[in-house]
């Protein structure tokens, strides 16, 4: 049977060899991790995830991709699929009669972009939840414009409240470019595999759930200075001398605060 690429589950079959090699390589996996994969497809990456990994996890929505997957590969022992959504999935629940794929260790996929920031919260956890189980490595493909957020410094275009609330959680790295022309079929947007290595932050904010607000509200309006987003919480004068012993100009924009800057700024409003 033909299965024709769904839109609504943002299937995109990657189809170059080389972006394989360069995703296990980018994902250092050793013959003892074990592998979370969301969105396996046809399997062209769950296959080499299984031969060289102990034990693979995949999640898939398409009940015709989990029937194909099984054909393909149910006889494989290290090899577990789930049918479901992954934003939905309680996976600690559903592993309990298969504790031997709970505790993976690595994620690596080829992700519906449609929900990448979703996904990434889910492993990652939020500043004020963090994820309870730190993974090792998270290797994905996402979009271009999206890995350029993730990466993004400060006084650039594409910093924004993502970017800040993810390098709270982890490292992240854009591994190389993948071109539309290496998937079936060809999306409209360029593609970057990334890295991203959670870890704790040193010095972290002393209300994190402050800090997830202010930084909502703080790039609330994009084109507005940060007083200007932040008055329903503190006056502009006020503010400003706060900014002022921040060694921070009046006339600031979200974007223009490291990610030092918005914890220290979190940590001085929350004094008050
Ligand atoms: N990894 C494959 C397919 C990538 S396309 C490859 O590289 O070729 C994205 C895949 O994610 C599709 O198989 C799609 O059906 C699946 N998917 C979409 N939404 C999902 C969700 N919420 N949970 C799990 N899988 C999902």
């Amino acid at each position: 049977m033909a299965i024709r690429p769904s839109k609504k589950f943002g299937q995109h079959w990657l189809k170059n060899k080389n972006v394989l090699d360069r995703i296990i390589l980018t994902a250092q996996l050793k013959s003892s991790d074990r592998i979370l994969e969301i969105g396996p497809g046809k399997g062209v990456l769950t296959q080499r995830l299984f031969t060289q990994a102990e034990r693979l996890l995949s999640v898939e929505i398409d009940r015709y991709l989990c029937k194909l997957l099984v054909n393909k590969y149910g006889e494989v022992d290290n090899f577990l699929l789930l049918e479901g959504d992954f934003l939905q999935l309680d996976i600690r629940e559903l592993l309990q009669n298969f504790p031997q794929f709970a505790n993976y260790n690595k994620v690596v996929a080829n992700i519906p972009y449609n929900i990448t920031g979703p996904i990434i919260e889910k492993l990652l956890g939020t500043i004020s939840k963090p994820a309870e189980k730190q993974l090792e490595s998270i290797v994905l493909l996402v979009q271009k414009e999206v890995g350029k957020r993730l990466v993004a410094e400060p006084n650039n275009k594409t910093y924004g409240a993502l970017t800040v609330k993810v390098q709270y959680l982890a490292d992240c790295e854009i591994i190389c470019d993948v071109p539309a022309k290496d998937f079936y079929p060809q999306p409209k947007v360029d593609s970057v595999i990334i890295k991203i290595i959670p870890r704790d932050i040193a010095q972290p904010a002393d209300h994190p759930k402050f800090l997830d607000s202010l930084i909502k509200l703080g790039f609330s309006s994009r084109r507005k200075m940060l007083k200007n987003n932040l008055k329903s919480i503190i006056g502009t004068e006020e503010l400003t001398t706060i900014l002022d012993h921040l060694n921070l100009n009046s006339q600031v924009r979200a974007e223009n605060l490291s990610l030092r800057e918005w914890i220290n700024l979190s940590n001085t409003l929350n004094s008050l």
